[in-house]
């Protein structure tokens, strides 16, 4: 059920968290599917309702950098500067977790409605995107309702404001090292750390895959097909569409920003439009190939894998 989130809608999606349900709300990303990330039975719940494998970890969301620090076995110093400067916001910090043994996702996000419930609940949440594993991730409440209609209570807080992920960032060792490409652009977390080692091109050389990312992801039902040169595709299955960005016209096409923040803000959107069109290919020009486009090719590239 999608419900406004006033102060009744906030008290009722409260009441859920805390007796161990989960509730969709969103984030300035995207929306996120949380519970109260101590419950195992509430966050066994959105790895069944997501159909998620269980070796993809959730990215846990707090109030303030307190509630982060109490999380966290340690709290490096690139963790407080990234902190400082992008929290709350669309970063995700990976550092030791506290009392056990391997690390743990978190972020403070900016959302006024995630940042009501956050502080309604008390509560950590888990909060993953609010969609079946591999699908496109939503960025209104009508696109989680029809990714997962079990979802007891939707929050409604309108269309996302980034539509892209956060950028997640690995802290536990000296140099920061980028898990996920995301909404936050690498030149801003640049200013903070100096360097960040970016996914295959660590130092020594090897490449090395970042944790938790599977190839395909982020797809509508429709095949997507990659290309620098719409025009020159041929032999795809009909009816097909085209995805391209405002340097180009082609008649009947979803045009997005040649932005890239804008571009990521009406992708999602632009791709569940697709899908409800009932196209069976969705060709895709190529954005170029420069860092600040990175996130989204990143999520075209595993649309179409
Ligand atoms: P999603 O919640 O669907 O946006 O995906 C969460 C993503 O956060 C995962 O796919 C990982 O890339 C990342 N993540 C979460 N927890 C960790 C962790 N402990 N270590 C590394 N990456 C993580
Ligand atoms: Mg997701």
């Amino acid at each position: 059920m999608i419900v406004a989130p006033d102060a009744d809608g906030i008290r009722r999606a409260a009441e859920l968290l805390r007796a161990g349900s989960v509730v969709a709300f969103p984030t300035e990303t995207v929306y996120g599917l949380g519970a109260d990330a101590f419950n195992e039975d509430a966050v066994a719940e959105i790895y069944r309702l997501k159909n998620r494998p269980s070796w993809n970890p959730l990215i846990v969301h707090v109030a303030d950098v307190t509630a982060a620090r109490a999380l966290a076995e340690e709290w490096p110093d690139g963790a407080n500067e990234l902190a400082a400067q992008f929290w709350p916001g669309p970063l995700t910090l990976v550092v030791g977790r506290a009392g056990g043994a391997g690390t743990i996702a978190l972020r403070v996000p900016a959302h006024e409605v995630a940042r009501k419930l956050l502080d309604a609940t008390g509560l950590a949440l888990a909060a993953p995107s609010a969609n079946r594993s591999e699908s496109i991730s939503p960025t209104t409440a009508q696109h989680v309702l029809r990714s997962l209609p079990e979802v007891p209570l939707i929050l409604d807080g309108g269309p996302t404001a980034w539509g892209i992920e956060s950028t997640v960032v690995d802290v536990t060792c000296d140099l920061p090292r980028l898990l996920r490409p995301g909404a936050l652009p690498l030149r801003d977390i640049r200013q903070v750390t100096g360097a960040i080692e970016l996914p295959g091109t660590v130092l020594d050389g090897a490449a090395r895959p970042a944790p938790g990312m599977s190839k395909r992801h982020y797809a509508p039902r429709a095949k997507v097909v990659l290309t620098d040169d719409v025009s020159a595709v041929t032999g795809v299955v009909e009816p097909a569409a085209v995805l391209t960005y405002e340097t180009e016209d082609v008649p009947g096409a979803e045009i997005l920003s040649v932005d890239p923040r804008e571009y990521a803000a009406d992708l999602y959107a632009a791709l569940h439009r697709l899908d409800d069109r009932g196209v069976a290919t969705i060709i895709v020009r190529n954005p170029p190939a420069t860092e600040e486009w990175m996130a989204v090719r990143d999520r075209l590239t595993r649309a179409a894998a």
